[in-house]
């Protein structure tokens, strides 16, 4: 029987088969492995075959072999990692102008990583019952940005069900990861997507720890019209995957294709000359913003071995 890792626990796995019913499995004592170290065998959205048992936990078979993933490292300055997530057909990073405000670094950041995972990606702005006018013109000073780069942009608000509603068409028959800092409002959005689903969200008040999250694990919920939402603990290393700094541009679209005509081929568009990049920043061609926050991660010690 077929099915998709929905959640882990550690050494149990919740398996979702493909008829609708879902099972706790546990992994067969000799089944071949994916083939890089990773602190745990199984990820939310893998696909697998399971051997149903009546009286002990279904076994799980067989791993298919996965289409992407993501991986962070399981500790800091580990060599190990933890595969996140796999079998990924979007990613959606969601942010919000409004409390707690969402930086572009970081919207820029995450963008950059779904690339070096080559999944598409983009943004939701959430929140937009509480835009002023001032911060209604610069989501579309921004959405005019990002789509034009390539990526989607999407403005919804978890208390208004008409937004919400709209959603669904963008999510349908889809594995969407969201990702986002706590307190953005992620999990209002996946109840109003999932009713009945009941996540518990959090108080503002309490929210003095932007950026850190309780869940180590994604989970994976589906969707009542079809599809997947895996909601992340946050994706915050950039330095998962072994890359050098030259790459870094590949993974800002923009840059990367201006870049062809940089005088030299290991241009890094910082100080160099006849630098094709830094030419089109000047001229607007290319946001100011993002060529920052490329070179903001340029520069970050922690990400480059
Ligand atoms: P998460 O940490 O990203 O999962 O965020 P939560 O869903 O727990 O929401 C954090 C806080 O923001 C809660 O107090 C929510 O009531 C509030 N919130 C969530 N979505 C919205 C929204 O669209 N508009 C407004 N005004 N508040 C929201
Ligand atoms: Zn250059």
């Amino acid at each position: 029987m077929k099915g998709t890792v929905i959640k882990s626990t550690g050494s149990q796995y919740q398996v979702r088969l493909d008829d609708g019913r879902q099972v706790v499995c546990r992994i067969r004592g000799n089944l071949r492995l994916q083939d890089f170290e990773a602190t745990n065998p199984l990820a939310v959205g893998d696909h697998v075959m399971v051997e149903l048992r009546d009286d002990d936990f279904s076994l799980v078979t067989e791993i298919v072999p996965r289409k992407n993933y993501i991986i962070r490292k399981s500790i800091k300055l580990s060599r190990q990692v933890q595969v996140l997530a796999a079998n990924i057909d979007q990613a959606l990073v969601i942010a919000t102008p409004v409390l707690p405000k969402t930086s572009l670094g970081f919207i820029d950041r995450f963008l950059a990583t779904a690339e070096a995972y080559t999944i598409p990606a983009g943004i939701l702005f959430n929140k937009c019952d509480l835009y002023t006018e001032e911060i209604w013109s610069w989501i579309h000073e921004l959405k005019e940005l990002y789509t034009g780069i390539g990526y989607k942009v999407l403005v919804a608000s978890s208390l208004q069900p008409e937004k919400v509603e709209l959603l669904h068409a963008e999510l349908k028959d889809k594995v969407t990861l969201f990702s986002g800092h706590s307190g953005v409002g992620k999990s209002s959005l996946i109840n109003g997507l999932i009713p009945g689903l009941g996540l518990k969200t959090s108080v503002l008040s309490t929210m003095h720890a932007k950026g850190t999250h309780t869940t180590t694990f994604a989970e994976m919920h589906v969707l009542p019209g079809g599809g997947f939402i895996i909601d992340t603990p946050g994706i915050r290393e950039f330095g998962i995957i072994d890359f050098n700094r030259a790459e870094v541009s590949h993974y800002f679209p923009e840059i990367f294709k201006v870049s062809k005509d940089c005088r030299f081929n290991n241009c890094l568009h910082f100080n160099e000359k006849d630098c094709a990049v830094k030419d089109a920043v000047e001229e607007g061609r290319i946001a100011m913003s993002r060529y920052m926050n490329y070179l903001s991660i340029l520069e970050d010690r922690d990400i480059f071995r």
